[in-house]
């Protein structure tokens, strides 16, 4: 029986605090601290008057700083800790668990909220020319961490979401049951979801909006090829929600899995996106609200994209007008038995199921179902390791069987139709 505390109370954390109490074998008592403590003592209220048997506290937290994480853990003494905040959090909120001793599991790698800093950009800069690609994120980061983690016995999951996350342990579990070696990877995501707004972000807007208007990538024979921004189009007909526009973007499990797997010698990453939400962008980048540069505004300073941020619906608040469901999975092809072998493997959620069920859309909900995942794992010890890692590098059949029983049914067809 654990004690998890959880950083971060926004559309992702909601979901996993909700189903660590639905996992209530494993956690029995739960911390949520966050910016906004508000939001915690609501979800708390909602739990408990579901009648939940975990022990729920809440408290807020400023996660920027080391201090303060590190004296909240050592009052409520978790057995993890679960970063749902944002990726700007990853390394300070590592630091505290280093400090004090607990394990570290989150679901999207380090970036900085300050990308003119000089001293991240002089690394920043190497790295594109050791490596050639310009995400802002990279694993650099938190891999730096392995021997300080592995020396302190301790566990640090990166990245235990959907995409990165289900998808790294899909490329785990074709490995060990369909392949003797694996070719190419395409991993695919696409929502179907109809919110009625003109436009809206699914997940937190800004770090959505960086990653969508940046340079996309992938990985060919351990290189990567670096494109511009929806260069690389292709048409896919998705099973349960059909013929769609998806466009080739740089993404964090190919670093992970160009790693882990260098015998794959392709590995792609295309996401669906409507005319509108790309019409809609390409425009607010041309007028500068996509900048996280600080401006001058009225005697104030403020960051562009906060500031979009704040006009924008709550991702959270997508929940009850969004239709549609969601596939996202992995094309695999390679050979077994030295016969030339493809498959897919995917899951489709519903938008609609996932509110009436937690009430949250489906992309907080296939993200915070494998972070609870991933953290059950760790702290049953079952996936519990000392060192640095990602969902790929453990054995993915506990982490699939618990797809299964939590919400994310997942289909494996072997015979799909290949992304030219
Ligand atoms: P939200 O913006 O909805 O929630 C973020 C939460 O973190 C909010 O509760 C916010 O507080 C809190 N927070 C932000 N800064 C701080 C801080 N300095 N100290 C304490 N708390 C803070 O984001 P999402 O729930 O959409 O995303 C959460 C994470 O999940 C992100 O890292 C995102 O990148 C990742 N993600 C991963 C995916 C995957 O498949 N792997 C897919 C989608 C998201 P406040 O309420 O005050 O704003």
């Amino acid at each position: 029986m654990a004690r998890l505390l959880v950083i971060g109370c926004g559309g992702v954390a909601q979901v996993a605090i909700q189903k660590c109490c639905q996992n209530s074998e494993t956690f029995s008592e739960l911390m949520i601290a966050s910016r906004t403590e508000s939001k915690c003592i609501e979800l708390k209220k909602k739990l408990e008057s579901q009648g939940t048997p975990v022990k729920i506290r809440t408290a807020t937290v400023n996660a920027d700083s080391v201090e303060e994480l590190t004296a909240l853990i050592n009052v409520y003494k978790p057995d993890a800790v679960l970063n749902v905040a944002l990726p700007y959090q990853d390394l300070t909120i590592m630091d505290a668990c280093l400090a004090c001793g607990v394990d570290y599991i989150d679901t999207a790698n380090y970036e900085p909220e300050d990308t003119d800093d000089p001293k991240w950009r002089e690394i920043y800069e190497k790295r594109i020319k050791e490596k050639g690609f310009t995400a802002y994120f990279d694993y650099s980061w938190q891999w730096a961490y392995e021997e300080k983690f592995r020396e302190a016995g301790l566990t640090a999951l990166l990245g235990t979401g959907f995409d990165p996350g289900v998808t790294s342990v899909f490329v785990a579990y074709a490995k060990k049951h369909y392949f003797d070696e694996i070719d190419t990877v395409d991993i695919l995501d696409c929502n179907g979801g109809d919110h009625g707004y003109p436009f809206a972000t699914n997940f937190n807007p800004e770090i959505n909006l960086r990653e969508v208007s940046a340079n996309g990538s992938y990985m060919e024979n351990g290189k990567w090829i670096e494109t511009k921004p929806m260069e690389i189009k292709r048409e896919y007909d998705f099973p349960q929600v059909g013929m769609k526009d998806m466009y080739l973007l740089h993404h964090e499990e190919i670093e992970a899995l160009g790693r882990n797997f260098p015998e794959i010698k392709r590995i792609r990453f295309f996401m669906t996106f409507g005319q509108s939400y790309l019409t809609h962008m390409k425009c607010l980048e041309n007028v500068g609200m996509l900048s996280t540069t600080p401006i001058e505004f009225d005697g104030k300073q403020i960051v562009p994209i906060q500031f979009l941020k704040a006009l924008l619906p709550d991702p959270a608040s997508l929940g009850p007008r969004t239709v549609g469901k969601t596939n996202i999975g992995c094309i695999f092809t390679g050979k077994k038995d030295g016969k030339e072998k493809t498959l897919y493997i995917y899951n489709v959620c519903d938008h609609q199921e996932c509110y009436k069920e937690l009430g949250s859309q489906a992309i907080s909900y296939t993200t915070g179902v494998p972070a609870m995942i991933g953290t059950a794992l760790v702290v049953n010890g079952t996936w519990k390791k000392p060192g640095v890692y990602t969902t790929d590098q453990f054995d993915p059949d506990p982490y699939m069987d618990m797809l299964n029983k939590y919400g994310l049914p997942w289909v494996v067809d072997e015979n799909p139709v290949l992304v030219s």
